[in-house]
C-alpha cells in the first residue's frame, strides 16, 4: 500500500514536470494535428486519394459558383435556363387532360359515378392508347417499378385490402387477427432468410424504411454498447441511396467504398481501410440496383466479426427471388443469415413478393438488436406509446396484403416466377453478349438486373434514348460506368424478344451518329463531371419536388 503510495507520488511529480506551459502548448497543437490528419485521412483510406480530391475540388469549384452568382447577370442568366428546364419537367409530368383540375374541396360532395368516371381518366391519364386504356405499364417496358403478380392475385390482394381498409397494427387489441398475420408474414420471410432462433424482424413501409432502420439500430448499438458517439457505415458505392438517408437522418457518416471495375462487387480490402473505431456497421447488397450484383457477403461478415461491428445485407431487391435462386436451378451467392458475421437483413415483399406496394421487411439476427430500432415514450400524456418503426399509425390493409400474397403464392409459386424472371433476365444477357458487340454487359448478373455499358463504339445514354423513344422506361445509371439498365419483372418475360429487337435497332441508330448527349445523358450527363452542374443539379431536382405538387402545368 506504502509503496503504492509513493509511486503515485513519484508518478504525480513527473507528470507536473512534463506539464509546463511549453509542453501544454505542444500537447495541444500535437492533438489538433492527430484529430485533422485523422479526419482527413479516414476518406482517403476508404476511398483513395483521387475520389477525395474530385470531392475537395468540387467543393472549391461550388464556392466558386456561389461566387459567381453574387453577379446578377450570372444569376438571371442560370434562372432562365432553370426556368426552361422545370418547364420541360411540368409538361412531361402533367400531360394535356379534359379532367378537370381540382384545387378545393367540392362544396358540394359528388357521387359515387362521378367519382368512379374521374378515377377511370385518371388512371388512363397519360396513357398510350391500350386496349382498353388501362394500367398501361402493363406492355411490360418498364424497368422494375411495377412488380406484378398476376391478374388473379391482384384480384385477391383487392379483396384482402378491402376487408382490412381502415384496419392500423397500433391498436393490436382492436385487431387481433391483424396482428397475427404481421407476425407471420415476418416469421414466413425470417424462415425464408434462414434465421436463427431468437432472430427477429418488423414490418416497414418500404426498402427505404427497412435500411432507415436497421442503420438506427445500429446506431443505438454503437452508443449503447460501445460508446460511439459518432457513429459511421461502410457501404458500397453501388449501394441503394436509402443508407445515404439514413446517414442524413441519423446524423452517421456514410463511408462509400469502390466497387471492383470488372466484378462490380465492393473492394473487400477498401472496405477494411475504410474501418475505424467510429464505424457500427458494415453493408453489402444482394443485388445492388444499378448493376445487380451481389457483393462478397462472406468477405464482409468476416470483416463485421473481426471488428464485432454489424453487418447488413440489403436484400430489398434480391427480397423473394435470391432465396429461391438454387431450386429455381440458376446459380446462386451466400446471402443470408447463415453467412458468419451477417446481423440484419432487408428484404422488400413489395417487389419480387408482389404484396402491394408499401411493404417490406427488416430482420436482426438477435431481438435484442430489433430492440434498438423501437420507440418507446413512458411518460407522454396521452399514455405509454411504443412503436417499432418510423409510423405511428400504419397501414393495416398492406400487410394483410403481404399476408394473403405469400399464402396464396407459396414457395413453389416463387421457386416458379424465379425461374422465369431471371430466366428473361439471364436469356437478355447472353443474347446481348452474342449479338449487340457494341455493348458490354456489366458484371455477372445472376439476379434480375441486366446493365449495359458501351463497349467502345456508341455513346450508351444515346441508346437509352433510342430505346426511351421506342416506348422503354430503362434505368440510366452514373457512376465510374456510365450505363443503362433493365430490371426484369414478371412483365418483362413476354417481351424479351421484343427488347432484344427495340436494343439492336437503339444501337444502329446510335452509332453513326455523332457524340451528344440525349435526355437520359442530360441527366447524367450534368454528373459530376461539369463544374457548375452539381449545384444547379440539386436546385433541379428540389423543383422537380416542387414540381410534383404543382396542380396544374403554369
Ligand atoms: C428498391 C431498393 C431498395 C429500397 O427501395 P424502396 O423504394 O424504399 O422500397 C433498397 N435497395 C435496393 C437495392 C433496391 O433495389
Amino acid at each position: 500500500m506504502k509503496e503504492l503510495g509513493t509511486a503515485a507520488k513519484s508518478l504525480f511529480a513527473n507528470v507536473r514536470h512534463i506539464a509546463t506551459w511549453d509542453h501544454a502548448r505542444t500537447l495541444v497543437l500535437l492533438a489538433v494535428v492527430v484529430h485533422y490528419v485523422g479526419r482527413w485521412s479516414r476518406p482517403v483510406r476508404a476511398e483513395g486519394l483521387a475520389p477525395v480530391l474530385r470531392r475537395v475540388r468540387l467543393a472549391i469549384l461550388r464556392r466558386v459558383f456561389a461566387w459567381m452568382m453574387l453577379i446578377p447577370s450570372n444569376r438571371r442568366r442560370v434562372e432562365r435556363e432553370m426556368a426552361s428546364a422545370v418547364d420541360d419537367i411540368a409538361k412531361s409530368l402533367m400531360p394535356n387532360t379534359p379532367v378537370p383540375v381540382v384545387r378545393a374541396l367540392p362544396a358540394q360532395g359528388r357521387d359515387d359515378v362521378w367519382v368512379m368516371a374521374q378515377v377511370d381518366a385518371l388512371q388512363r391519364l397519360g396513357g398510350h392508347g391500350e386496349v382498353d386504356g388501362r394500367e398501361v405499364y402493363l406492355d411490360g417496358r418498364v424497368s422494375g417499378t411495377v412488380y406484378h403478380g398476376g391478374p388473379h392475385l391482384n384480384r385477391l390482394l383487392a379483396e384482402t385490402l378491402e376487408r382490412f381498409l381502415l384496419t392500423n397494427p397500433l391498436h393490436p387489441e382492436v385487431f387481433p387477427g391483424l396482428r397475427k398475420m404481421e407476425a407471420e408474414v415476418v416469421s414466413m420471410v425470417l424462415r425464408m432468410y434462414h434465421a436463427p432462433e431468437h432472430a427477429a424482424g418488423t414490418t416497414t413501409s418500404g426498402g427505404t424504411e427497412s435500411i432507415m432502420m436497421a442503420c438506427l439500430a445500429m446506431r443505438e448499438w454503437g452508443r449503447a454498447e460501445r460508446g460511439i458517439t459518432h457513429p459511421e457505415i461502410v457501404v458500397p458505392a453501388s449501394a441503394h441511396v436509402a443508407f445515404d438517408k439514413a446517414g442524413h437522418y441519423f446524423g452517421m457518416v456514410v463511408r462509400r467504398v469502390p466497387v471492383d471495375p470488372t466484378t462490380r462487387k465492393v473492394n473487400i480490402g477498401l472496405m477494411h481501410r475504410a474501418i475505424n473505431r467510429h464505424t457500427v456497421l458494415l453493408v453489402g447488397s444482394a443485388p445492388n440496383f444499378p448493376d445487380g450484383m451481389i457483393d462478397d457477403i462472406v468477405s464482409i461478415g468476416a470483416l463485421a466479426r473481426r471488428y464485432k461491428i454489424g453487418c447488413h445485407v440489403d436484400c430489398c431487391l434480391g427480397s423473394f427471388l435470391v432465396p429461391f435462386l438454387s431450386e429455381a436451378g440458376f446459380v446462386s451467392e451466400p446471402f443470408d443469415f447463415r453467412v458468419d458475421g451477417v446481423t440484419s437483413i432487408s428484404c422488400d415483399t413489395h417487389k419480387y413478393g408482389f404484396a402491394p406496394k408499401g411493404s417490406s421487411i427488416v430482420m436482426y439476427r438477435k431481438e435484442s438488436l430489433r430492440r434498438y430500432q423501437y420507440f418507446v415514450s413512458s411518460d407522454w400524456v396521452g399514455g405509454v406509446y411504443a412503436s417499432p418503426t418510423l409510423a405511428g399509425s400504419r397501414p393495416g390493409a398492406l400487410i394483410a396484403g403481404a399476408w394473403a400474397a405469400m399464402m396464396n403464392i407459396g414457395h413453389d409459386g416463387y421457386v416458379q416466377s424465379c425461374r422465369e424472371i431471371v430466366g428473361a433476365a439471364q436469356t437478355i444477357e447472353r443474347r446481348v453478349r452474342n449479338e449487340i458487340p457494341e455493348l458490354q454487359v456489366l458484371g455477372k448478373p445472376l439476379v434480375s438486373v441486366v446493365a449495359f455499358a458501351s463497349a467502345g463504339s456508341v455513346n450508351i445514354y444515346d441508346v437509352g434514348d433510342q430505346m426511351s423513344r421506342r416506348g422503354w422506361h430503362l434505368n440510366a445509371i452514373g457512376g465510374d460506368m456510365p450505363a443503362f439498365h433493365i430490371a426484369c419483372t414478371r412483365l418483362t418475360v413476354p417481351v424479351v424478344d421484343a427488347f432484344m429487337r427495340d436494343l439492336k435497332e437503339s444501337v444502329a441508330h446510335s452509332h453513326t451518329r455523332p457524340k451528344k448527349s440525349g435526355t437520359m445523358a442530360t441527366v447524367y450527363g450534368l454528373h459530376s463531371t461539369t463544374p457548375v452542374a452539381p449545384m444547379l443539379l440539386n436546385e433541379m431536382a428540389a423543383r422537380y419536388i416542387d414540381t410534383m405538387y404543382e396542380v396544374s402545368a403554369p
